[in-house]
């Protein structure tokens, strides 16, 4: 039964190709650090389905060694127990059926202790490894894969798991040791009339082979149409405006209707199956009661019929008939627990998959700890590129003194941002070295790095939490003088004072919302409170307004005081005093020097400069020709990237 068809645009495809054996793996790794509670779980799921048998056979034995007499009272019994007469015995019996029913209660428990205990555990363990892992996988796995996706991975998956390892082991147990138990002992009574009650079960298992095999493609049809129909919900509520004002109502009306039907249809479809299934059963089924009725109904009043030999007590007959009706149930979950399986062993796929995804970025084991003195950061014939293919960025050579701002300029995909992650060891460079303070930071460990440099961006980030929290995120010991303190060199502490609780509103989604502005603030006063010596700005001004700007901008200039600063700005107003501009086009330094030197130069950055002065007239053709060339690949791209 192949999966294929439930994992259709399985964006891991590639992550579970690497992978054999995953349930292996997933014993193997995680399952033997609770063999105890698996141990526990099975002995005691043996003992309770036993003990859920005792009651028919117990009632079996009374009826033809009590009220029938043609069988010995329980002949393994010492013969001082047994109570002379036939109340007595018959109260025996009655407490043992009693005691079967307590001790299998107390089975039942252990094995649920036994199995959830296992399975929480493992379920537990995995997620948070993933999680790990996952934080320590290189950025472009980010890029090319979707939150959702990953979430899924985390939620869905590591739930399925736990679904298999609690109810899928469960029932597993359960169906084996009622079809072993029950079988043996329908041998041993009367193996002739357990030949026929048996007889549906081979049958039972290859119906519901079948029937899961037909159903889960019709599944995997509804999961996906249950897709197509979310994402279209999300995206006409999200473009109701647009909706709106195209007044297009009726256009969408018709799409979600479309998309609904399909849903509709694909469940219908697996509906017809199910709906068959059980009803099926319960004729196969029947059939072999009525069997066993019959036959061994006949056997009881008057004796042996054609094929048959020997004798049938009304006891016997009474077992069969209530044993057999206890393994039929149980075989039609016999479908469920394969499809389970397959799901599980999917999800573990996916999960090692990501686990044993390769980071780009190894540590040297014998890396040394960062030391930052002066801050001198030296670009010494850096080259670099994402894949295999297409260098991005290449020759990179510059050295920034301790406490000097180096800004980088040039058009967007010329690879500022490019030059900078190399800093902050997002990518390990391809060719020469990045050295802080005379130390090839490929030699450092990369905690160590990070400690030392800042960062602030455009899309600041705020978690769920306090303002004062996400103050001191990655600070975590600062006392509240120090946030205000840093809160007041970002000019940020005035509106921090205005907001409902000051540094205890919750911000964030479920918080106050703050406006760009005021984020990138919280941000900067994040970056003073961590004080590192060396500082990346990038495009830390865009998108906010004039005023902003300025706030910020003068919050910026406490900031980069006396640090190694990097800066990527647009708006070139923000750079003009940098120690030293260096310009980038297609991943190459065309210019470099103070913003005096570069106009003087009249070259790319003179240019630019000229647009943001509004002098776009003056421009030389060849600029604007290469811009809007440069612009149409750009868009190229970005259109490739959807
Ligand atoms: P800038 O910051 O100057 O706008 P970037 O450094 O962001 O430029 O990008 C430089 C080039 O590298 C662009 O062509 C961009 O498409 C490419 N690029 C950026 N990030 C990635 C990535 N994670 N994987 C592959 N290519 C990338």
């Amino acid at each position: 039964m192949s999966t294929a068809s439930d994992e259709d645009d399985d964006p891991f495809e590639e992550q579970r190709e690497e992978v054999d054996n995953a349930m292996v793996q997933l014993f193997d790794e995680y399952g033997r650090n609770y063999d105890f509670q698996a141990v526990v779980a099975i002995v005691a799921s043996v003992f309770a389905r036993v003990l859920d048998l005792a009651p028919p056979v117990l009632l079996g034995l009374a009826i033809d060694s009590v009220i029938q007499q043609n069988k010995p009272f329980l002949p393994w019994l010492p013969r001082s127990w047994v109570p002379p007469d036939d109340e007595g015995k018959l109260l025996l019996m009655g407490g043992l059926i009693a005691g079967s029913f307590l001790l299998g209660a107390g089975f039942h428990w252990i094995r649920n202790w036994g199995w959830n205990s296992f399975s929480q555990n493992i379920q537990h363990q995995v997620r948070t490894d993933t999680y790990d892992k996952m934080q320590r996988l290189n950025m472009d796995f980010f890029a090319t894969k979707q939150t959702g996706e990953m979430m899924s991975i985390l939620s869905n998956d590591v739930n399925r798991l736990e679904r298999f390892l609690n109810d899928g082991l469960n029932s597993a147990f359960r169906l084996s040791v009622m079809v072993v138990a029950i079988g043996v002992y329908l041998f041993y009574v009367n193996w002739q009339l357990a030949i026929l009650t048996m007889l549906p079960v081979p049958i039972i298992a290859l119906f519901t082979y079948r029937f899961v095999k037909a159903i889960q493609p019709k599944y995997a049809d509804v999961r996906s149409s249950v897709g197509h129909l979310n994402s279209r919900l999300e995206n006409n509520l999200g473009g109701i405006q647009v909706i709106k004002t195209s007044n297009t109502e009726s256009y969408e009306s018709e799409r979600v209707d479309d998309v609904s039907q399909g849903y509709f249809d694909a469940n219908w479809g697996a509906i017809t199956i199910r709906i068959k299934f059980f009803p099926a059963l319960r004729i196969i089924s029947g059939v072999g009661f009525v069997l066993t009725f019959v036959f061994g109904g006949l056997w009881v009043i008057g004796g042996a019929p054609a094929f048959f030999s020997g004798t049938l007590r009304e006891g016997e007959f009474v077992t069969f008939i209530l044993l057999s009706q206890q393994f039929i149930w149980p075989m039609a979950q016999f479908g469920q627990i394969i499809n389970m399986y397959q799901r599980a062993r999917a999800s573990s796929e996916r999960i090692f998959g990501l686990m044993n995804e390769p980071s780009r970025i190894e540590e040297n084991p014998e890396a040394d700890e960062l030391v930052v003195d002066d801050g001198e950061v030296v670009y010494d014939d850096v080259s670099f590129g994402y894949g295999d293919e297409e260098t991005i960025v290449e020759d990179i050579d510059f050295r920034v003194d301790g406490g000097d701002t180096l800004a980088l300029v040039g058009p967007t995909g010329a690879g500022k941002s490019t030059v900078l992650k190399l800093l902050l060891r997002m990518y390990d460079v391809d060719e020469g070295e990045v050295r802080i303070d005379g130390q090839d930071i490929s030699q450092t460990t990369l905690p160590s790095l990070r400690q030392h440099i800042g960062y602030v961006s455009q899309d600041t980030f705020l978690f769920y939490g306090t303002v004062e929290e996400n103050i001191t995120y990655g600070t975590f010991d600062a006392d509240r003088d120090e946030v205000v303190d840093a809160a007041k060199a970002a000019e940020a502490h005035e509106f921090i004072q205005n907001l409902p609780d000051g540094y205890d509103t919750e911000v964030g989604e479920r918080g106050v919302k703050l406006s760009g502005g005021q984020r990138q603030r919280i941000d900067i006063a994040r970056a003073i409170l961590k004080d590192p010596e060396i500082l990346v700005l990038d495009e830390a001004t865009s998108d906010v307004d004039t005023e902003t700007e300025m706030l910020i901008q003068r919050s910026l200039d406490r900031l980069t005081e006396d640090r190694t600063t990097f800066s990527i700005a647009h708006r070139l107003s923000t750079i003009k005093d940098a120690d030293q501009i260096v310009v980038l086009e297609d991943g190459e330094i065309v210019e470099r020097g103070t913003h005096d030197d570069l106009i003087g130069e009249e070259g790319l950055y003179a240019n630019l400069w000229g647009v943001q002065a509004g002098e776009i007239d003056e421009l030389p053709d060849e600029f604007v020709e290469r811009a809007a060339r440069r612009q149409a690949t750009v868009d190229a791209d970005s259109e490739d990237d959807d």
